[in-house]
């Protein structure tokens, strides 16, 4: 398959062009490429610095700052500067319910499985929509250095990242204005950044422990001809060096008898004292004591007092790597490197414990913060073509999906992807009684099929008759080496099974590729906002559905006023879903569901007590 670079300044196609690689970290994000000696380089635009903070403030027009400067607004104006975006990155609100206190800012809760939504002055932002400001930041640091449009990228993600987390990391990409060429493990790149893997002949194991700002992970990967298997992930999406700055201030709190009740509303202080712990533990990697003041406050700690204040959650990382270990079937001496990975892998103690963990010394050589972006500027450059010494597997050139409610695409295997391939995911029925599902299949890049190429649809026949949401169909995508698509849709209860053969590149020309990418990054940001109003309307109406069963069904509980108010926020919403405002869709769709939320919960409580006098009130 051809390589396409496109000048989207000029819309002219270029036969040379810097493909750049990015780490988007949970903390920190940077960018680098490989320079005309053919080193991997990280890309430092003119005194700003390698490191861009993954922090996002919004100021009341609505725009965006990004990096350090963001970061200022985090104690005087918390609402509206997101940080630590990549945690909520295609995931639900359930799955990150518990830690909302992480969160400084708003992340609404819609009560339904759909994707988290966060709230900045009086706009509603997906975790895409933030995640692609970032690498619109980075995007443009690295043209202004090196002088030319950088249209295409290879983004890092973790190994435990799943589909739809990778699948929302390409979106944003895209909406940054990026043709994400691969999503790259994290780990493979830090072992790409070694050399490791770049030898054809090599077989090795690797263990890469990546300690970051806020999360830990440890992966195991097999290497074999050039592909890397992860055999293993393990770890703490909450724990990282923001920890043992933690321990450091209440270590000074302690020390200074300070009151943590009034440090407590004294945000600014409190970040100050953040700060100046981050600034004791980067001292502490070369010096034995740290001696300094914050106003009256002493702000002193030694190494070893440092060191036993973390011990106990390096420990914890340890048991990870045992854990890891264990789930990929090896012990430690089947282990050939190890890889450190993450900003606080520079703490010698961290360092240590690895070392003696795994028995060896681990690769520290490159700096442990920009090893994953190197990687990725190397895998960049081997997918440009530019290593005649690496065999480049065939991928797929465009993405493979199906048709979802309101005529948006799911990807189901992603452009790029390695052939052969196969990936799979559950869908189930939308109406109560629906005994067939119509399975549409499609090829391209843009959010509504109507855009796209459609390659085949079938009926999948003989679904028993149930409510809506119990069928579990699955749909299976297996993709072989001749480029031979079948798609398999069977429903998990009854064992109704149907499949299909494709051909997807049957009739497609390299021009018509090249044209359905320009389209895709041409209309990415209106595609997104087409996708996010879909989105939204259906939440909207499904919120609306669930409210007006509540009332008739519960409204014995409630007051005549909560009832006529309750009513007025269905009609506020059902106004909105008139209109294609999406905010206000969503604005309404919060406010109804904040105003509603006790009266649940008064309903499970007097649900609770009559079920103890043996009554039910679902009658
Ligand atoms: P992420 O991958 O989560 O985006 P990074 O790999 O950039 O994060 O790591 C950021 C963390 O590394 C922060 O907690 C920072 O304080 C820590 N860090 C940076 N330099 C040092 C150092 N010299 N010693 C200890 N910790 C450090
Ligand atoms: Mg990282």
């Amino acid at each position: 398959m051809a390589k396409i670079s496109i000048n989207l300044a000029t819309g002219s196609f270029q036969q040379e062009e810097i493909i750049v690689g990015i780490d988007l970290g949970t903390t920190n994000s940077l960018v680098a490429f490989i320079n005309p000696e053919k080193n991997p380089q990280v890309i430092n635009d003119t005194g700003k610095g390698l490191l861009v903070p993954s922090v996002v403030h919004f100021n009341n027009m609505g725009d965006a700052l990004v990096g350090n400067e963001a970061k200022e607004f985090l104690t005087t104006d918390p609402s509206n500067t997101i940080f630590s975006v990549k945690r909520l990155l295609g995931r639900s609100y359930k799955d990150v319910a518990g830690h909302q206190d992480t969160f400084s800012y708003k992340i609404i809760d819609d009560e339904n499985d759909s994707l988290v939504k966060i709230k900045a002055g009086d706009k509603f932002y997906t975790p895409i929509e933030l995640s692609a400001e970032i690498l619109k930041e980075l995007k443009a640091r690295a043209e202004h250095a090196l002088k030319t449009p950088v249209n295409r990228a290879v983004i890092t993600v973790p190994a435990y990242f799943n589909d739809s987390q990778r699948q929302a990391t390409r979106d944003a990409g895209r909406l940054a204005g990026l043709d994400v060429l691969r999503i790259v493990n994290e780990p493979t790149a830090a072992s790409l950044a070694y050399g490791l893997g770049l030898d054809p002949t090599q077989q090795k194991t690797i263990a890469v422990y990546d300690l970051g700002g806020g999360t830990f992970d440890v992966s195991i990967l097999a290497i074999q001809n050039g592909i890397f298997e992860v055999l293993s992930t393990n770890g703490n999406t909450f724990l990282g060096g923001d920890d043992f700055d933690r321990a450091i201030v209440h270590y000074w709190i302690e020390k200074n008898g300070l009151n943590k009740e009034e440090l407590a509303t004294d945000p600014i202080l409190m970040q100050s004292l953040r700060l100046k712990a981050e600034e004791a533990k980067i001292a502490l990697t070369t010096q034995n004591i740290y001696n300094e003041k914050l106003g009256e406050i002493w702000c002193s700690i030694t190494k070893i007092t440092f060191e036993e204040l973390i011990a106990a959650r390096v420990a914890e990382t340890i048991d990870s790597c045992k854990q890891a270990l264990n789930d990929a079937k090896l012990s430690i001496s089947d282990i050939d490197e190890v890889v450190l990975v993450g900003g606080s892998t520079r703490t010698p103690y961290v360092k240590q414990a690895v070392a003696s963990f795994f028995d060896r010394k681990p690769h520290d050589q490159i700096n442990p913060d920009e090893v994953v972006a190197l990687g990725a500027a190397i895998q960049a450059d081997i997918l440009a073509g530019n290593r005649s010494d690496i065999l480049l597997l065939d991928v797929t050139p465009l993405s493979l999906g199906i048709e979802t409610m309101g005529g948006l695409m799911d990807v189901i295997i992603p452009r790029n992807a390695k052939v052969p391939t196969k990936a799979g995911r559950q869908y189930t029925t939308s109406l109560d009684g629906q005994v067939n599902m119509k399975i549409s299949v499609y090829q391209g890049e843009r959010d509504l099929v109507q855009e796209n190429r459609k390659l085949a649809e079938f009926d999948l026949k003989g679904i028993p008759a149930m409510p809506a949401g119990l069928p579990k169909v699955d749909i299976n995508f297996l993709l072989n080496a001749d480029g031979i698509l079948t798609v398999q849709a069977i429903e998990l209860r009854s064992g109704v099974k149907q499949e299909v053969d494709i051909k997807p590149s049957y009739g497609l020309t390299d021009d018509t590729v090249e044209k359905m990418l320009i389209d895709s990054i041409t209309h990415a940001k209106s595609d997104v906002e087409q996708r996010m109003l879909i989105e939204a309307r259906s939440e909207g109406e499904q919120l609306v559905y669930t409210a007006e069963r509540f009332i008739e069904k519960h409204g014995v509980y409630l007051t005549a006023d909560e009832i006529s108010n309750t009513k007025e926020h269905i009609a506020a919403l059902k106004t909105a879903l008139g209109t294609a405002e999406k905010d206000d869709i969503l604005k309404k769709a919060d406010e109804l569901n904040e105003f509603t939320r006790p009266f649940a919960e008064r309903v499970m409580d007097v649900a609770v007590s009559s079920a103890m006098k043996g009554k039910s009130i679902d009658k």
